[in-house]
């Protein structure tokens, strides 16, 4: 706006720079561009892409499941981590947490974390304006603190793709911006062992992890892409000695 500003001024003080002024605003809508669209990119605000140090020295990682609550999946999803002990965060969509309470409930009765993935995970999120988006992050805190008592402290935005307006937006609800160390896309693929590789190859303690449990791609059978990956991702890090904690635990929050 300011930037607008200051070229509409210097425009009219000083017609012949026109052809520079325009390269300018260009060139900012660019780099604007650029940092809505990269998902791991900290020129927007603060954004957590691997837990603190202190975390990776307790040879923790975090694994974060997106898009749920799904009331098929995610049961499938908190036994398989309940067979290796294994914690993690979910990124809840505050409209499926409405629609399947007792799937949240479940999965904060078995020591997990759930967190804010947006109310309606409107894939042109980046682009709201700051009333749209309090609204989205806020109605989704609100659901899902009225199902777990417990108020998420850690928000993702859809896709991954924020707006330079939702850093106060969540600065506002005391919420915390995190992206990811390595995702294996398995919202999208349908080979389980190239998501698999994608996540393990290099994986070292202090990673967060991204994988859906309420996303739609299955593997030729018919198994859902997460439950096919997470058993041989959870053996790989027993073999790695690795522990996967939810980000309030990694993190150290006082109210974990
Ligand atoms: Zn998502």
């Amino acid at each position: 706006m300011l930037w607008h500003a200051a070229g509409a001024i210097t425009l009219v003080a000083l017609p012949s720079y026109w052809p520079w002024i325009a390269g300018a605003l260009a060139g900012n809508h660019l780099l604007v561009s650029a940092a809505v669209l990269w998902p791991r990119g900290r020129w927007l605000g603060p954004n957590l892409t691997r837990l603190p140090v202190a975390a990776a020295a307790r040879s923790e990682i975090c694994l974060t499941f997106d898009d749920g609550p799904d009331p098929q999946v995610t049961p499938q999803v908190l036994d398989l981590l309940d067979r290796y002990q294994a914690k993690a965060s979910f990124f809840c969509i505050g409209a499926k947490a409405a629609a399947f309470p007792e799937t949240v409930r479940e999965i904060a009765r078995r020591g997990h974390s759930v967190e804010n993935h947006s109310y309606g995970h409107p894939l042109t999120f980046a682009f709201y304006g700051l009333s749209r988006l309090r609204r989205e992050v806020e109605s989704a805190q609100a659901v899902i603190a009225g199902i777990t008592g417990r108020t998420p402290q850690y928000f993702r935005a859809p896709a991954g793709f924020r707006s330079p307006l939702l850093d106060p937006v969540l600065a506002g609800c005391n919420v915390r911006y995190v992206s990811w160390t390595r995702r294996g896309y398995d919202a999208v693929r349908t080979d389980p062992l190239r998501v698999l590789q994608r996540l393990v190859h290099g994986l070292i303690a202090g990673d967060v992890l991204v994988l859906h449990d309420g996303a739609r791609a299955r593997t030729n059978t018919g198994v859902p892409i997460v439950l096919a990956v997470l058993p041989a991702l959870l053996d790989q890090l027993v073999a790695s000695g690795l522990k996967s904690v939810s980000l309030p635990t990694a993190c150290n929050d006082a109210t974990a």
